[in-house]
């Protein structure tokens, strides 16, 4: 909004004064002017009634004519808005309306309109991504699935062949049934369905269970692990936090080069418990760090098969539902820390 408009903006209260008191004033000052003439220069024949007649136009002017602009340049506005409104209620989002009046009241009744139809179209925009995602990662499964099971019905392949093609059903069986648990998972955490299970336990004992639970998996690797982890009893949401610390160690590995290095701290800071994660691994652009925690979003296309994107988005959830808040740092090439910080 330009600084001449908002100079020009006055409150619907004032609007009603701007109008009124001139129309008074003006009446006055006519009426004062005509009682004056008349006195200074006596009163002719038919003079008191041209006088009476002067003051009902002007008592007309006040009466109607003063509301009516009132009402005019405040009830118009208002009927958009309404016709803007049921347009809404029938599912047009593109609905636009548009206020040039000064009247403030009406200036942000407008505004806070626009800025509503505009967060529905994205809400709206986002769902439709989402239901086009979800069908796309269940369509590349299903369609392997389908491709492999045709092949296994040939009765000409060899056994080592008919062993690969399930192996592959099995892969595509598992990536389908952890899609559906992670759907499920973020569709509880957002619609806050779960309860977050309350105890009292050792986070960095915690932590070091979900690096045994995934050692296979960074051993193959070749990855060493730098420890650093106070010992802190910790009250809260230990399911949850069990999610976030899983998806994060295992988005380390899997992101790290073989033979990588990846460091763990767990410190107790002023008022809040601190985790971070640093990995020396293949690192996050910065265009990508703005989309990294939208569901379904890989930044990186070599391991989509290893994850569906939406790791990061039910971390960034549990973490904002416990009131802690996450951070990323990372350089394209050279690697990446997370840091989580949990309120005491
Ligand atoms: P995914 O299941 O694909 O790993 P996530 O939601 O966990 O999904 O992560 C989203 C994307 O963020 C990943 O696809 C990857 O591109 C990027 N990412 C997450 N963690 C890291 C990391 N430690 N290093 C580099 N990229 C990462």
């Amino acid at each position: 909004m330009s600084e001449k408009l908002m100079k020009r903006e006055i409150s619907a209260f004032a609007y009603c004064l701007k109008i009124l008191v001139p129309c008074i004033l003006g009446t006055i000052l006519l009426m004062g002017g005509t009682i004056f003439v008349l006195i200074k220069f006596g009163f002719p024949d038919g003079a008191m009634e041209a006088n009476i007649g002067f003051v009902l136009i002007l008592l007309l002017n006040i009466e109607i004519v003063c509301p009516f602009l009132i009402v005019y340049k405040l009830i118009r506005p208002l009927q958009q808005l309404n016709k803007a409104a049921k347009e809404l209620a029938k599912g047009n989002l593109n609905v636009k309306v548009d206020y040039t009046g000064q009247i403030a009241e009406l200036k942000m009744i407008f505004l806070n309109f626009q800025t509503m139809t505009k967060e529905l179209a994205s809400i709206e925009t986002l769902r439709s991504d989402f239901v086009s995602n979800v069908s796309h990662e269940f369509k590349t499964p299903l369609t392997a699935i389908e491709g492999y099971a045709t092949l296994i019905q040939n009765q000409d392949i060899l056994d080592s062949e008919r062993e690969e093609y399930t192996e592959r059903i099995l892969f595509s069986t598992k990536r389908l049934s952890s899609l559906v648990e992670n759907i499920l998972m973020l569709s509880k955490l957002e619609n806050q369905t779960i309860k977050p299970e309350i105890n009292t336990y050792r986070l960095d004992e915690q932590i070091l269970q979900i690096l045994l639970q995934q050692e296979s998996v960074w051993n193959d690797k070749g990855i060493e692990f730098d420890l650093d982890l106070d010992e802190i009893d910790y009250t809260g949401a230990e399911h949850f936090l069990y999610h976030v610390w899983s998806n994060l160690i295992s988005n380390a590995v899997k992101y790290s080069h073989p033979k990588g290095k990846i460091r763990l701290s767990l410190k107790q800071d002023a008022h809040q418990k601190r985790f971070q994660i640093t990995d020396q691994g293949i690192g996050i652009s910065e265009e990508n760090l703005r989309h990294i925690f939208e569901k379904f979003y890989q930044a990186e296309t070599s391991h989509k098969s290893e994850g569906n994107g939406l790791g990061l988005a039910q971390v960034n959830k549990i973490v904002d539902l416990i009131e802690g808040t996450i951070t990323i740092s990372s350089v394209e090439g050279v690697g990446s820390t997370f840091t989580v910080s949990l309120p005491d």
